[in-house]
């Protein structure tokens, strides 16, 4: 009995936030948790520079939309739902992921929530739990499941600490040194076999 845990942003989709900025050619929004470290403080900001810009959360979708998830991913998710059962752990929120998950064939994801107001701007976040990708793999392993993960960045690693198996996936550099306890895969052929190599069954590549 195991399960799947895998990020969302950096491991089959892109950082919504970075492309969306890039999109949008708003640089504001470029802003990350490595300029302001508060996330409350960067998304307070982000919101305001949404509402700036009259961007309300269809005009948001719709950029996000035209993103896709990455070459490959779809075809990924696929195979790691065919032979185990999926989770994706994400801290974006339902509202964003949603025309992503559309393009993967909705598969499973736990993340955070939005709330619009009337006109259909975004109004606030609520984050649904602290450190929910951690507990996450602790609530799956409560019920008996063996869990796998992968991520590939900073909000990942208490998820990979406490799955049975943690990989990074396409990490960057200061990630992959900081953390040299989680093996480093890059692209999903690679992720496949690790997969199947951290599985108590045998798995068909
Ligand atoms: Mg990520």
């Amino acid at each position: 009995m195991e399960i799947v845990c895998l990020d969302l942003e950096g491991v089959l989709v892109p950082e919504i936030w970075i492309n969306f900025a890039k999109k949008t050619g708003i640089k504001a929004l470029e802003a990350t948790t490595r300029d302001i470290p508060d996330y409350d403080v960067l998304m307070t900001q982000r919101l305001n520079i949404l509402k700036e810009h009259g961007l309300g959360l269809n005009d948001i979708q719709d950029v996000i939309a035209d993103m896709g998830p990455f070459p490959g991913a779809k075809e990924f998710v696929k195979w790691v739902s065919t032979h185990f059962q999926l989770i994706i752990l994400s801290d974006t929120f339902y509202e964003f992921a949603h025309p992503l998950m559309k393009q993967l064939d909705w598969p499973t994801i736990f993340c955070h929530k939005l709330e619009t107001d009337e006109n259909g701007m975004i109004a606030a976040y609520k984050l649904r739990q602290p450190d929910q990708k951690r507990q996450a793999v602790k609530a799956l392993h409560g019920l008996n499941f063996r869990v796998i993960a992968a991520g590939d960045s900073y909000n990942d690693t208490t998820m990979l600490g406490e799955a049975d198996h943690g990989f990074l996936f396409d990490a960057p550099e200061n990630v992959i040194a900081e953390f040299p306890q989680f093996p480093s895969i890059q692209g999903y052929e690679a992720l496949k076999e690790a997969i199947r190599n951290a599985s108590v069954r045998d798995i068909p590549a």
